[in-house]
C-alpha cells in the first residue's frame, strides 16, 4: 500500500504555484487575487475559508474576504457578487456553501462571472467541462485528479466507482473520470443513496472515490484487493477526548481498508489539502486570462 500524500504533494504545487506569482510580480504583472464570500459563522466553513485565504497569501497571491451575516438577503448577496464581476483587480470569486435556507445557491452560482468562476460550479463551466472545453474544473475532483497524475496512476480501462452525486464532487469526478484523456478513459459508475448493491458495485471498483460525507462508510468487505482508494470525505466527528472537541473522519474506514489497497488518501492529509491547490491554481489561471479571454 502506498499513501497518496496530499501533504507533500500540496507543498509541491505550492512552492510551483508560488514561483510563477514571483514572476508575474517581477515582471510587474498584475498579481492574481482571489475573493470568497462568507456567509455567517458556521465552524468548518469559517476554517475552510481561513485556510483558502491563508494559503494564498503563503504563495503571494492577494487574497479579500467578504463577510455577511446569516440575515443578509439574497439581493445583498448578489450585489455584492455582481460587484465582484464588475472589479477589474478581483480574479476569482468563491462563494462558500452551504448558504443559508433563504437563499438559493444556484441562483449565487448562476450570478458569478463564469471567468471568475476558480470554483467551477457555474453552469457555463460545468457544461464546458463535460463537453472538454477550457473550463473551470471544480476544485476537488481536479485535486483529485492532479493527485493521480503525480502518482502516475494507471486509469484508462480501469473501473471506477464513485459513491455520491453531488454537484461539486460525485458527478464532475464521473465526468471527468470517464473523458478521452489522462486521466480518464475509465468505466465509470456513478452511485449514490438510491443505489442497490452499493457494496458488490464498490467491490468491482480499480478506483473508488468515496464521496458520500458518511463517516467511515467503505469497509474492507466493499474494497477489492490492489483497488486504489480516494477519501473525498471530510466530517467533523464529536470526540470530548480533543481540545476541539471533535476529529476529523474520511468517508473510508482507513485502518482496514489500507492494507487492502494499492493507493489510498488519508484523511486529514490527503483531498482537502488538494482542493486548495486547485482554487489557487484556477486563480493563476484566471489571472492570466487562460480559460477565457476576458473577465
Ligand atoms: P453531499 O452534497 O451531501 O452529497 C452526498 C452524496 O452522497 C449524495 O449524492 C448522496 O446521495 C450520497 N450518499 C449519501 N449517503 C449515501 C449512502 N449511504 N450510500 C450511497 N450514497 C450516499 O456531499 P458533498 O458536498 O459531495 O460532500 C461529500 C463529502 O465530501 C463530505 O464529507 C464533504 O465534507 C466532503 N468534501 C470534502 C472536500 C475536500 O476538499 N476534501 C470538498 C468537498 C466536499 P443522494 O444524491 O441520493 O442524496
Amino acid at each position: 500500500m502506498q499513501l497518496l500524500d496530499g501533504k507533500f504533494l500540496s507543498a509541491q504545487i505550492k512552492q510551483e504555484i508560488a514561483a510563477e506569482v514571483a514572476q508575474i510580480r517581477q515582471q510587474g504583472g498584475k498579481i492574481p487575487h482571489l475573493v470568497a464570500i462568507l456567509v455567517g459563522n458556521k465552524g468548518s466553513s469559517e476554517t475552510y475559508v481561513a485556510s483558502k485565504m491563508k494559503n494564498c497569501e503563503e504563495v503571494g497571491m492577494h487574497s479579500t474576504l467578504i463577510r455577511f451575516e446569516p440575515t443578509v438577503t439574497e439581493a445583498e448577496l448578489l450585489d455584492a457578487v455582481q460587484q465582484v464581476n464588475d472589479n477589474p483587480d478581483m480574479d476569482g470569486l468563491i462563494v462558500q456553501l452551504p448558504l443559508p435556507d433563504h437563499i438559493n445557491p444556484d441562483r449565487v452560482m448562476e450570478t458569478i462571472n463564469p471567468a471568475k468562476d476558480v470554483d467551477g460550479f457555474h453552469p457555463i463551466n460545468i457544461g464546458r467541462m463535460a463537453k472538454g472545453l477550457p473550463a473551470y474544473v471544480s476544485a476537488t475532483p481536479q485535486g483529485v485528479l492532479e493527485m493521480l497524475k503525480r502518482y502516475n496512476i494507471e486509469t484508462a480501462g480501469k473501473h471506477c466507482v464513485v459513491v455520491g452525486r453531488s454537484q461539486i464532487v460525485g458527478l464532475p469526478m464521473s465526468i471527468l473520470m470517464q473523458r478521452n484523456t489522462y486521466p480518464g478513459n475509465c468505466t465509470v459508475t456513478l452511485t449514490h443513496s438510491r443505489t442497490q448493491n452499493l457494496a458488490e458495485i464498490c467491490q468491482s471498483a480499480d478506483i473508488l472515490v468515496a464521496a458520500l460525507g458518511r463517516p467511515e462508510f467503505i469497509t474492507a468487505d466493499m474494497v477489492k484487493e490492489g483497488a486504489v482508494v480516494i477519501d473525498v470525505g471530510l466530517e467533523r466527528v464529536p470526540d470530548a477526548s480533543k481540545k476541539s472537541g471533535f476529529v476529523l473522519k474520511g468517508d473510508v474506514k482507513f485502518d482496514e481498508v489500507a492494507p487492502k489497497s494499492s493507493f489510498i488518501t488519508p484523511v486529514p492529509g490527503g483531498v482537502g489539502l488538494m482542493t486548495i491547490c486547485s482554487l489557487m491554481q484556477n486563480t493563476l489561471k484566471a489571472a492570466r486570462r487562460e480559460v477565457y479571454e476576458k473577465p
